[in-house]
């Protein structure tokens, strides 16, 4: 009775009173003998009993009634604690009574695993209900569905009473027959398939990609396969994407007009587009056995190492840099190279290139330089065209207009003083143009000298208005000036400014048929600055909005060729326009045809200054009278190889100076020698034989002449010559053609 494992009780059958209990008993419930004597079964019961009182009494009774019973059951010991227990209580004849025999063993154990089992099936359960993937169980022997879960559910657009009892053929799941024999043969060899990527058509008959894995596996010894698939339509649409948009940037790169390639750390070739491949005129496969270094030349290399090394810094990473490269066939290109380092696996394995072909642009270029470079060139020999032509031109015209006039004061007949006039007027026009030509050859060889004093505006429009009143009278013409602010002065040229004034008034009568002439001074301030502002407003024929700006482009006139309608040279205004922004103006036109123009000349004005300060300085020419004072004529020594000019001075400094004329440079050394001059007119160009500069310089050593007046009388009109000159001995200058008075007043100051 002790020796037995599990606790015993005898009860009395009636009132249920433990008579005796064993050893076990004792040590399982925590009680000694004689007080479990005198407890009762409900004191040993825990008060979790998992059973209603009414089961209990059942069970009793039915014991008490010879039907043993076994029951689970939770029981309490001394302390408290409570535990699982069978229960197996049956009658017995004991020692000669009938009791009530009760052996009670502890299951806890047992109710432990028991529940445990019980929770993980549920978690499985749960774990399979709940799982996103798709999970399905299958006979392997007819295929039926045997369970499915919610993620298979969804993903395949079924519900559970729809799939089960049924086969994936049935449902006709497979989008691709060659997925389902797959899985079946490799179930069949192996019981198992890995990862096998099929497509599987929904209930909606929309098409999903799947990832499943499969497994043979018994139950209740019948086999059954485990599916489990991952829904990978996104993936799948990912990779399609990218294998899309990669092939787009390979097709990019491969059909790229520019060269594109990568190379190693040693140049080699590790990939090449189209580009490259046409250009270098290697094939693919020869490329990418060769070296970038193989096809560009010895000097370039350094370079390249260089740049390598910089882009490898991260230094100048946008410039691109200029090669030459070799082509197989030999021939040279220049390329236009930007790279980049060239990750793979996040390390840097060599450099990307982007190499435009700009051999063709470089060859435009360089065409475009020598065309630039040539028609500079062409400009300067128009220029030194111009200064030639001009200084051949003045020559003759110091014949003609000093003749002209010679004889305009001599000739009686009136009908022979008017043509005289007009070889005058005809030659002022050709000597006027001939000014111009020159004018513009100066400012474009920069040699035009500017002599910069403050001027008051009001004076010089005054004068050039009385100037050309004439004029304006004779077109009947109101010509007439408008001063809104009299005390506007500016750093001008005066010469210049009287040019361009002259300029503007001229064309302005010129081009008005009718109406008037207005020149306008003004004052404006802009941002702080205060500008002069001269217009001359015409009413004239007007400019078309397509002629405005060819106007001030050189020898351009709206009226041109075999139509043209006024006379002139095209180049007033060009010479006008650049004189103003030599001098720090501007010059814009306004114009409606038909209605008349404004030219506008803006010039930076200086402020407050009192108009007393800069007042005009007049330089009355002298009377020629006053020279016909003195009694005695001074010798004059003229040499010039020009008979016409010889003639000419002799005939205008008759009534002043007793003239001798000799045509070269020994002669007049000869004549110095022999006779006395009060001065020497000296022309510089004396054809063979030396010049005039030679001559003047010969003629200082000679005793007696070392202060003695050599005037340069020349052609020579640019800014320089005059310096030369002076710097060689010649005291004074004067350019031809020149008027009889000029010369005359020349003589009298330095005589
Ligand atoms: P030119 O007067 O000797 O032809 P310019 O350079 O002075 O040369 O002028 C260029 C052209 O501009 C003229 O031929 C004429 O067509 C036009 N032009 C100049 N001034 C006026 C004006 N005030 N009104 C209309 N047209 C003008």
């Amino acid at each position: 009775f002790d020796s037995i494992n599990d606790a015993i009780f005898i009860h009395d059958i009636n009132t249920g009173e433990i008579i005796d209990a064993n050893k076990k008993a004792i040590e399982m419930y925590g009680y000694e003998l004689s007080k479990l004597q005198t407890l009762k079964i409900s004191d040993l019961s825990s008060n979790e009993i998992p059973y209603t009182q009414k089961e209990a009494l059942n069970w009793i009774n039915n014991a008490a009634m010879n039907k043993p019973q076994i029951f689970p059951w939770k029981a309490k010991d001394k302390y408290g604690n409570s535990f699982w227990v069978e229960v197996n209580m049956r009658k017995a004849e004991i020692i000669g009574k009938m009791r009530l025999l009760v052996v009670v063993r502890d299951i806890t154990e047992r109710k432990l695993m028991e529940e445990a089992l019980i929770k993980s099936e549920e978690l499985f359960k749960k774990a399979f209900k709940t799982s996103p993937d798709s999970i399905n169980i299958n006979r392997l022997d007819n295929g039926l569905y045997i369970d499915v879960n919610d993620g298979f559910c969804k993903i395949m657009g079924y519900s559970r009473e729809e799939v089960i009892g049924k086969t994936s053929l049935e449902l006709n799941v497979w989008v691709n027959p060659e997925d389902r024999r797959k899985l079946v043969k490799d179930l069949n060899e192996n019981g198992v398939i890995n990862n096998l990527e099929a497509k599987f058509k929904r209930k909606d008959g929309s098409v999903v990609s799947g990832l499943m894995s499969a497994i043979i596996f018994d139950l209740d010894s019948v086999r059954h396969i485990l599916s489990i698939t991952r829904n990978i339509e996104e993936i799948i649409q990912a990779r399609e994407a990218l294998k899309e948009s990669e092939q787009k940037y390979r097709s990019l790169v491969q059909h790229n007009p520019d060269g594109i390639f990568i190379i190693d750390f040693n140049g080699k070739f590790i990939s090449v587009n189209e580009a490259v491949i046409n250009s270098l005129g290697y094939t693919e496969i020869e490329l990418l056995d060769m070296s970038l270094w193989e096809v560009v030349p010895e000097k370039y290399r350094a370079l390249h190492g260089n740049r390598f090394k910089e882009i490898l810094e991260g230094k100048n990473l946008d410039e691109p840099a200029e090669y030459e490269i070799i082509r197989k066939n030999g021939n040279k290109i220049i390329a236009e190279i930007r790279s980049v380092p060239y990750y793979k696996e996040g390390k840097i394995i060599g450099f990307q290139g982007i190499a435009t072909d700009i051999t063709e642009k470089k060859k435009n270029l360089d065409e475009l330089l020598t065309a630039k470079e040539k028609a500079e060139e062409m400009n300067k020999l128009k220029s030194s065209f111009l200064a030639n032509m001009s200084h051949e031109l003045r020559t003759p015209l110091v014949g003609i207009l000093g003749f002209a006039e010679i004889l305009n004061s001599e000739l009686d007949n009136i009908e022979h003083k008017e043509m005289t006039s007009k070889i005058s007027q005809s030659g002022n026009r050709l000597h006027q143009t001939l000014n111009q030509l020159l004018d513009l050859s100066r400012i474009e060889s920069n040699k035009l000298e500017l002599k910069m004093t403050e001027i008051k505006i009001e004076d010089f429009v005054t004068e050039r208005i009385k100037l050309y009143q004439g004029i304006a009278i004779k077109k009947n013409i109101l010509l007439k000036e408008k001063i809104v602010k009299p005390e506007v002065t500016a750093l001008l040229d005066e010469k210049l400014f009287n040019q361009i004034l002259d300029n503007l008034i001229n064309n302005a009568l010129k081009y008005t048929n009718e109406g008037e002439v207005t020149v306008e001074v003004n004052e404006e301030f802009i941002e702080d600055n205060s500008w002069a502002i001269i217009k001359v407003i015409d009413t004239g024929i007007g400019i078309s909005p397509k002629d405005i700006d060819i106007i001030f482009e050189e020898f351009r006139q709206v009226s041109e060729g075999l139509g043209r309608q006024y006379e002139g040279t095209g180049l007033g205004l060009t010479i006008t326009k650049k004189t103003i922004e030599l001098m720090n103006g501007k010059i814009e036109v306004i114009s409606k045809l038909g209605l008349g123009s404004t030219f506008k000349i803006i010039f930076p004005s200086i402020i407050n200054v009192s108009s007393g300060k800069n007042a005009r300085k007049n330089h009355p020419s002298e009377n020629i009278n006053s020279l016909l004072k003195k009694d005695y004529k001074q010798k004059i020594l003229f040499v010039d190889n020009d008979k016409f000019s010889r003639d000419f001075i002799k005939i205008s400094l008759k009534n002043f100076y007793e003239v001798e004329v000799t045509e070269n440079g020994e002669s007049a050394i000869q004549k110095v020698n022999e006779s006395i001059y009060a001065a020497i007119l000296m022309d510089i160009g004396l054809g063979s034989g030396m010049n005039g500069i030679e001559t003047a310089k010969e003629i200082r050593k000679i005793n007696g002449y070392e202060t003695t007046p050599i005037i340069a009388v020349t052609a020579f009109a640019m800014k320089g010559d005059k310096e030369k000159m002076l710097s060689n001995g010649l005291t004074d200058y004067i350019s031809k053609p020149f008027m009889r008075q000029e010369i005359i007043n020349l003589l009298k100051k330095h005589i």
